[in-house]
């Protein structure tokens, strides 16, 4: 971490006044609530900002800001900043037309370091996380709005604090944004218990097809499913959590069917393992712990190639 840089970026952000933030596609808590947190204090310190994410950000209606977020950024910027994002093919296309990437916020150890200033510390249990570090020093202050997204993206990348990277300081974190005026019941509540009806019978569709094999536990998702059910997501409602629940899953994988022969797959292991690697070779990224990819394939095809794959690794990293 250099002062050097945050000065810099202090300096970048004094002199600037039409902001563009964007985030990864099928967004997660840290992603909304980076964008958010971030967004809402540039428009305190009176500054334009356009907050987008490209796929539906309705779950995030407890998020103050929420209703700002866009689809598609329209208009000229001074600085374009990607937060949470560790590849700028991850955006959905939200960056396409804007070619300088001003700044880029993340924590994932497989970030390209994509942009013309890079905020990377993989150590950070979430983008959330540096961003509670690093905004004061770039002349941007803290309120309950900004609290109640930061902290929402600290509990949502952490699972509500269970994976094995908390430690006192992000609880430290966590406090001083709960006496910001954040309400944690309420962000644990929202971000991590309550789900819809229709994510939970779609949950019960791929939890009908799980199926183990020596510490590997997997499921998938079709559009069938999620065209039946009504799901209006293209995610897996966080189902890999509850694959990842199962006492015998070393490595818990989820498909998750996709239009135009594509398919999402997570990874998420047991502490001690590191799936990054192999979603990085299926072209995609992540955390020791938890990671993804978009593959190209039918969905039979790509379970076929990635439990495959994933039983090799379990038999090295065992
Ligand atoms: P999830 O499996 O919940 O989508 O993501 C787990 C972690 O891996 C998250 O930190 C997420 O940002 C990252 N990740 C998921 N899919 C991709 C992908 O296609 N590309 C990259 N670079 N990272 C991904
Ligand atoms: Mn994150």
């Amino acid at each position: 971490m250099s002062r050097d840089i945050d000065s810099k970026i202090a300096e970048k952000f004094k002199n600037s006044n039409r902001f563009l933030i964007v985030s990864h596609v099928r967004p997660d808590a840290d992603a909304a609530g980076s964008v958010l947190g971030l967004g809402l204090a540039l428009e305190k310190a009176g500054k334009t900002v356009q907050m987008v994410l490209k796929d539906d950000a309705q779950r995030f209606g407890y998020l103050p800001g929420s209703d700002q977020i866009l689809s598609a950024p329209t208009g000229a910027f001074d600085m374009v900043i990607v937060v949470d994002c560790s590849d700028p093919d991850r955006v959905g296309g939200a960056l396409s037309g804007y070619d300088i990437i001003d700044l880029v916020v993340d924590h994932h150890k497989t970030n390209l370091q994509f942009g013309d200033t890079n905020i990377v510390e993989s150590d950070q249990v979430a983008t959330a996380a540096i961003l509670f570090d690093h905004m004061p020093d770039w002349g941007l202050s803290f309120d309950p709005e900004v609290a109640v997204n930061l902290l929402s993206g600290i509990v949502g990348d952490t699972i509500g604090f269970r994976t094995p990277n908390v430690n006192a300081d992000v609880m430290r974190k966590a406090g001083a944004l709960i006496n910001l005026g954040a309400d944690l019941a309420h962000i644990y509540r929202e971000e991590l218990v309550m789900k819809s009806f229709k994510a939970v019978r779609y949950w019960g569709a791929g939890l009908s097809r799980m199926e183990q094999d020596d510490g590997l536990v997997w499921a998938s998702l079709t559009l069938a499913d999620r065209r039946k059910i009504g799901y209006p997501g293209n995610d897996d409602a966080d189902l890999v959590n509850v694959l990842s629940s199962v006492k015998e899953a070393k490595i818990a994988l989820i498909f998750i069917e996709q239009p135009q022969n594509m398919v999402k797959v997570s990874w998420r292991a047991r502490p001690g393992m590191d799936v990054s690697g192999i979603a990085f070779e299926f072209g995609g990224g992540g955390h020791a712990a938890a990671a993804g990819a978009d593959i190209e394939g039918t969905l039979e095809d790509v379970m076929e190639d990635v439990t495959l794959e994933t039983k090799k690794l379990l038999e090295n990293q065992f």
